[in-house]
Parts: structure tokens; sequence; C-alpha cells
């Protein structure tokens, strides 16, 4: 298995939370397509797991919709001892409430964005393409976690490597409807050029989640080669997997 580990970019609204741990893989795409749990499960001693099958991992299928799972310990899929490598069914955001489940978002120009609840000690892990984006997935997310006790002051949201603004042309159709749901962010649809960070993170101060809590990695899959970018290297794309581990509980 192929894959390579970096430490998260411009992490420091994670940097202190001594129970979470989070990382990203790279894996190539031959890699991903034949052993996708083997490519989530490399490098895990890094995330203080110990190796092989000693842990579950847990992601959602990702179909660019904007369904929210909560992984509680009394989950039904959880419940499940066959399935070491969970796959939640129509499903592009989780909250992890339980330790020692590898949690991962998969993407390839896509954001993936995690959302720490510093008391209650959960991360959500989502997925947001230009669909969820504009279905307001990471908002929804942040809404079902305040309905289970979040409080916005206690969050801490990272948003991903993505594609950058300069390198993500839209349809001119697509680029009028992302300015008029998004109003307050005029900056953040240039002609037909979408900066789908700044609209999350728009989203974020929305949920009244201060400026100051909400960081952005600002690094272009695009631009950087050894990350994968469905842009630039089409069906041959590899993946990057943002993955989180509860490590306390
Ligand atoms: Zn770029």
């Amino acid at each position: 298995m192929n894959t390579h580990r970096y430490e998260l970019m411009n992490a420091g609204v994670l940097a202190d939370l001594d129970w979470l741990a989070c990382d990203l893989v790279v894996a190539d795409r031959a890699d991903w397509n034949a052993a996708p749990a083997a490519a989530l499960r490399s490098h895990a001693e890094a995330l203080g797991l110990a190796g092989g099958d000693s842990f579950r991992t847990v992601r959602a299928n990702q179909t660019h919709g904007d369904a929210v799972a909560v992984l509680t310990a009394d989950h039904a899929l959880l419940a499940r001892t066959d399935w070491a490598d969970l796959l939640l069914p129509r499903t592009d955001a989780m909250i992890l409430c339980v330790p020692y489940r590898l949690g991962a978002v998969v993407t390839a120009d896509c954001v993936p964005i995690l959302v720490a609840d510093t008391r209650h000690q959960w991360v959500a892990l989502v997925h947001a393409g230009w669909r969820g984006t504009l279905a307001r997935i990471l908002q929804k997310t942040i809404r079902r976690m305040m309905v289970l006790g979040s409080d916005a002051k206690e969050l801490r949201v990272w948003i991903g490597p993505c594609i950058c603004q300069n390198h993500y042309e839209v349809d001119t159709e697509l680029a009028a409807r992302f300015a008029r749901e998004f109003p307050e962010t005029p900056e953040a649809v240039y002609g037909r050029l979408l900066n789908l960070t700044a609209i999350n993170s728009a989203q974020a101060r929305a949920m009244t989640i201060a400026g100051e809590h909400i960081a952005a990695a600002n690094h272009c899959v695009f631009e950087d080669h050894p990350f994968p970018s469905y842009r630039r290297d089409g069906h041959q794309a590899g993946r990057i997997l943002t993955r989180a581990v509860i490590r306390k509980g």
C-alpha cells in the first residue's frame, strides 16, 4: 500500500485538543480502488491506534447529498460486529461520538471539513463538494450538533485542502445559483470562479461560530501535485483521506 501521510495544514484551531487525532493520507487511484480499507488503515499508529485490524473504520458513502449521520455507541450499524470497515449509506457527513473509531472523508477537489466539539469531545467529518456546499451541508451538520447539545462557543471548524477559486470554474448558470444563494459572500463567486472554502467558512459563521475558531488549510490540490485533483488528473485522480479519531472516552 503506497500511501503518504501528511499533517493537517493550518490546523491551529484543533491543535490544543489532546483527545482528537487527525491527519491526511493520500492514496493513488489504483491503491484506493483495489483496497480502500487498507488505505484507510495505513499509518494508523500515527493516530495512536494499534495496527492491523485492531480498530474499526467508518466513512460515509458520499453521494453529494446533505444527509448527516450521528455515530453514537448504540448506532445500529456500529453494533454489528461483522463490519470492521463501516460504509454509511446515503450519507455525506457524520458526527462521530465514539472513541477509537477511525473516521474519514474522501476527496479529490471537494472540501473535507472537520468540526470538533471541545466539551463533548465529538468530531464531525463533512464532505462538501459544490452540491453539498450549495445544500449547506456544513450548516446542517453544525445545526445537528447543536440539537445534540453542542454550543457554538465550543466548536472548532477546520476546512481542508480542496480546489481553489482560481482553478474552480463552473458554468454560468451554476455560478449564478451560488451568487443568489450566498449573497453574504460576494467575493466567493468571481465571474464563473467559485470559492468553496469561503462559502463553507461563511456557513460556519452563520451558525454563530466565531471567526477565530474557524481555520482553512488554504491549500489548493490542483496546484500541489502530491495531492489528487479530479479536475487536473481526471479518472486517474487518487484520493485524499481526511482522518479523525477520538482518543478518549
Ligand atoms: Zn488553485
